[in-house]
């Protein structure tokens, strides 16, 4: 193995995306291997489902792990090669007329034995030629791993947070109607109150605006940075050891800098701003709500996996997805048609929950909650490790604090609206504009302890 590599071999060896020998080789499904990097932007330029570059088949799965045995069959093969190249004139030593077999990590250069012994060199730290070929490889096959993650997750986020600052504009207006719709029942002199707090909300709203597209921006940036950097490892993976070696070394703190400061998927929220005498007028409406309590054990499925909410061209699909027994759907005992009906529910004891009214005829229905015109609902889901609020009719994202304790629920039959209410912040939530309802309604509450 240490003379000449046969071509036949070579051939085995080489990736047929780059046609270079394999860098960190996967074996897809088919049973053909290609570098993993090649194989990454083949399968992103490709259309789906993913297959083969060579044969055509299918790929069940896009991400594979690195193949030991060729993995070690192309070192081997490296390591001719690279035996091959350093006996060559070009890395022999001037002085010492000895082949440059030492690596110095410090001067990111070549040396013979000689002089890696001269004074020059004495504090330096030195490795074999090969050592260090195979410890770069192997830290540019992290890196780009490392890379490509970085970029999907940014990549994601943009997805995500698509029409965000879109979604949030329309949220601010939303709340300046809100704003007056809840004063205006209330005494006189709480107008300068009222004029308070749209201008708060107005000044809020804008510099948020801002800030989400300033953001939005960094990570479209970021994007391209990225990108890049991986493009540039590329060429740079396919480099003989030696180029390798002299390159990698100055490229390193780059991209490892460039992976730093990945921007944060925003999480907007307005500030609760407390309403004076709104809880006094509310309770004045407080009735005692019973509710049925029945294990959502069988098929109502009323929000289709909450946690993959997505912006993207606007589809949204919400749903909580009960599996686990733990899930409680609870139907208010009496039904309501006319009248002002204030009631409070504890929502501290989960991180899932949904409460407000649905339709009475929903309540046998099975399906999902989402496209249900039936529902009138704040959610509250869990999300990795942040929690986001909904509400429901049409499933709208809520950029407010999670209120803690108690929703208040405060259904107006009179002008056919209904609002939540944060009740230890004596804030509004949400507030369905007049006349959604043309039903009787029953009060409907949703509960996962996780
Ligand atoms: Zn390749
Ligand atoms: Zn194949
Ligand atoms: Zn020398
Ligand atoms: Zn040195």
């Amino acid at each position: 193995m240490d003379m000449d590599i046969p071509q036949a071999f070579q051939k085995e060896l080489t990736c047929l995306i780059c046609l270079n020998c394999l860098m960190d080789p996967v074996t897809i499904d088919c049973g053909h291997s290609f570098c993993w990097s090649c194989l990454r932007v083949y399968w992103e330029k490709a259309e789906t489902p993913a297959c083969c570059p060579v044969c055509r088949q299918p790929s069940q799965q896009t991400d594979y792990k690195t193949n030991i045995l060729l993995k070690g069959l192309v070192s081997i093969a490296r390591k001719a090669s690279l035996r091959q190249c350093l006996s060559s004139e070009e890395h022999m030593c001037g002085t010492h007329k000895e082949t440059k077999k030492i690596f110095c990590e410090d001067n990111r250069s070549l040396l013979c034995l000689l002089c890696s012994e001269s004074q020059e060199h004495e504090a330096h730290s030195h490795c074999s030629v090969e050592e260090a070929a195979e410890e770069y490889r192997e830290k540019l096959c992290k890196q780009m791993r490392s890379l490509w993650e970085k970029s999907q997750e940014n990549q994601r986020n943009l997805d995500k947070d698509g029409r965000l600052s879109f979604h949030w504009m329309c949220y601010v207006y939303k709340h300046e109607d809100i704003i007056r719709a809840v004063y205006q029942p209330l005494h006189p002199s709480l107008r300068k109150e009222e004029k308070q707090h749209l201008g708060s909300l107005k000044k809020q709203g804008n510099s948020v605006f801002k800030q989400l597209q300033k953001i939005r921006a960094e990570m479209v940036e970021k994007r391209i940075q990225l990108r890049l950097m991986y493009e540039e490892l590329l060429e740079t993976c396919h480099k003989s050891d030696v180029e390798l070696l002299l390159e990698l070394g100055n490229k390193l703190p780059r991209i490892e800098l460039v992976q730093l400061h990945m921007p944060q998927r925003p999480q907007p929220k307005l500030s609760a701003r407390p309403v004076t005498g709104l809880m006094d007028r509310l309770n004045r409406f407080r009735v005692e709500i019973s509710f049925h309590n029945e294990v959502t054990n069988h098929n109502i499925r009323l929000f289709d996996d909450v946690r993959s909410v997505r912006y993207i061209h606007d589809s949204r699909y919400v749903s909580l997805n009960p599996g686990t027994p733990n899930y409680f759907a609870s139907w208010g005992t009496q039904d309501f048609t006319s009248g002002k009906h204030y009631w409070e529910v504890i929502v501290d004891r989960s991180w899932d929950w949904a409460v407000g009214v649905c339709r009475d005829s929903w309540i046998r229905k099975t399906g999902t909650l989402v496209e249900s015109k039936d529902t009138f609902l704040l959610v509250c889901v869990k999300e990795d490790d942040r929690y986001s609020l909904w509400t429901t009719a049409p499933i709208s994202p809520q950029f407010i604090a999670k209120p803690v304790g108690r929703v208040g629920v405060f259904l107006d039959l009179d002008s056919r609206s209904m609002s939540f209410v944060d009740v230890a912040r004596h804030s509004i939530i949400w507030r369905y504009p007049d006349g959604v309802f043309t039903f009787p309604v029953r009060p409907f509450f949703y509960t996962g302890h996780t």
